[in-house]
């Protein structure tokens, strides 16, 4: 792409991407820094991604056997106290209540008062209090298993937040389920990751990698995470979402016992796993250009504005009522089991402001009507994926059809190009200089866009793992499900390795 050329973004992604991303929450208007510090207002635009990521998601569960509950926001310090782990991982991002009510100061403010016996903290994940709801409702094997999914929201005291990506509090699910034995826990963790990196690719076009977490990645009090990884166009991986098996750590804990088939009472064992808000933040960076937000249509709020174009109030009428009729017919549509959603827009503003501002939100389709589309009943249409003055002229009998099949094909072809992006910044690297040369931003000061995910060996010492991320800022995203037995010597001290596993910068 040549660099003068006139973009809606500015800077763009190979200037400053941290900046463009910014840039591209705001001109799509999809969610600003709040007075709050560290949250964020989700707009109305933004919201609807949520909802549709929600939507679909909810019913994956459903039909893997989950069912919606939700438990307090409030969780007593001696619940967190129970697991030692899970505390130390969590203790320095607490959000605390200490006081239950508000005093006149005597100088016209407020003072806080009421203390509380015991301070509650304010969920940063709800493994414990679920918990000790679940010991209360697990007592036999018939009990079993449970399978629970909340929608709430978390907050975790970020220092450093950015829109989306990390915020002191923000959205998610996270479910929490109960088994017999260790087999199913461990195959309702994978099921779950499986889901997640499905809902990944159908949705949200985006290609991850599934794999296991090293043991100083993995969710503080779990045996083991999984957790699906993209790459953003910053050639820098992106936890997407993670599924953890608890073992036995969380029932001991609460108390999670039940009556087994031969009579003896037992812990269960657990899992618990979720994805966040951080999702629109992927989407975001892995499909987004250098005019504005680009949406896979399966998740984009609306799928078509349509643009009427007049000059004076006789045409105004004429159009507009053409407009509305098609508007009306579109309305019935639906692609891929995802209804077809339309904005008319008819307001006091140039047809080319209104392009602009439908393509910087990421609106799949554009139809532009003007009085002599009207006499030779045809329209004018844009796709988001192609140059924004890409226009074809196509007859009105052929919309529906046309709409329906190009949004798929849209959909589609994100994915395509996500994965064939993914594919050629990712490669295996078994040189110990040449890896730190991939890693090493040319100019320090302003880094470019560098590096990608590598696959490389290593030995499974955690102090190798750890002196690559202090150098390089590089750390194991996974290690891979699918990677081969292979032997191989590790990237940081040489010594002998199985298997290679990823490499990458990360959000
Ligand atoms: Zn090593």
């Amino acid at each position: 792409m040549s660099k003068n050329k006139q973009t809606a973004i500015v800077p763009i992604r190979e200037e400053n991407y941290a900046e463009w991303y910014q840039q591209v929450i705001k001109a799509a208007d999809m969610a600003e820094n709040s007075e709050v510090r560290g949250c964020m207002v989700i707009k109305p635009w933004g919201y609807a991604i949520w909802e549709n990521i929600q939507r679909a998601l909810d019913t994956m569960f459903r039909e893997t056997g989950h069912r919606n509950a939700y438990f307090p926001i409030f969780i007593p310090k001696s619940y967190f106290e129970k697991e030692a782990e899970h505390v130390e991982g969590f203790a320095k991002e607490c959000a605390i209540v200490t006081h239950s009510r508000l005093e006149n100061d005597g100088q016209g403010g407020l003072k806080v008062a009421g203390e509380l016996t015991e301070p509650y903290i304010v969920r940063p994940t709800s493994e414990t209090i679920i918990g000790a709801s679940f010991a209360k409702w697990v007592s036999s094997y018939r009990d079993l298993p449970l399978l629970i999914n909340q929608w709430a929201n978390i907050v975790r005291w970020e220092m450093r937040t950015r829109l989306f990506l990390r915020t002191a509090e923000f959205l998610w699910q996270e479910g929490h389920t109960v088994h017999e034995t260790e087999a199913e826990a461990m195959e309702e963790t994978r099921k779950m990751l499986d889901v997640y990196a499905t809902f990944a690719k159908e949705y949200l076009a985006l290609p991850v990698i599934q794999g296991e977490k090293t043991e100083s990645e993995k969710f503080p009090g779990a045996v083991t995470t999984y957790c699906i990884e993209a790459m953003m166009q910053d050639k820098k991986a992106l936890q997407s979402g993670t599924s953890h098996f608890l073992g036995q750590n969380f029932a001991k804990s609460s108390g999670i016992k039940y009556q087994s088939r031969n009579g003896e009472f037992e812990y269960a064992w657990t899992t618990s796993w979720g994805v966040s808000t951080r999702l629109i933040g992927a989407l975001i960076m892995a499909h987004s250009d250098d005019n504005g937000l680009v949406l896979p249509p399966k998740i984009a709020p609306s799928h078509v504005a349509i643009i009427p174009i007049y000059r004076s109030e006789e045409e105004h009428e004429a159009v507009m009522s053409f407009a509305k009729e098609l508007e009306g017919k579109l309305k019935q549509l639906s692609f891929e089991g995802v209804k077809v959603y339309i904005e008319l827009d008819d307001r006091d503003l140039t047809s080319s402001e209104r392009n602009w501002y439908w393509i910087k939100r990421g609106i799949p389709l554009r139809i532009e009507i003007g009085p002599r589309d009207i006499a030779q009943n045809t329209v004018m249409i844009a796709r988001r994926d192609k140059e924004p003055r890409d226009k074809e002229s196509i007859a009105v009998d052929m919309l529906p059809s046309y709409i329906s099949e190009t949004l798929s094909a849209m959909q589609e072809g994100y994915y395509q190009r996500a994965l064939v992006f993914r594919e050629e910044n990712t490669k295996n690297i078994d040189d110990k200089d040449e890896f730190y040369r991939h890693y090493t931003p040319k100019n320090s000061k302003q880094p470019e866009i560098h590096g990608g995910f590598a696959n490389s060996h290593w030995c499974g010492d955690a102090a190798c793992e750890e002196q690559i991320k202090n150098d390089l800022k590089v750390s194991i995203r996974c290690i891979p499900f699918d990677a081969k037995e292979e032997k191989g010597s590790c990237i940081c001290c040489g010594k002998e390795s199985n298997r290679r596993v990823i490499f990458a910068k990360s959000y």
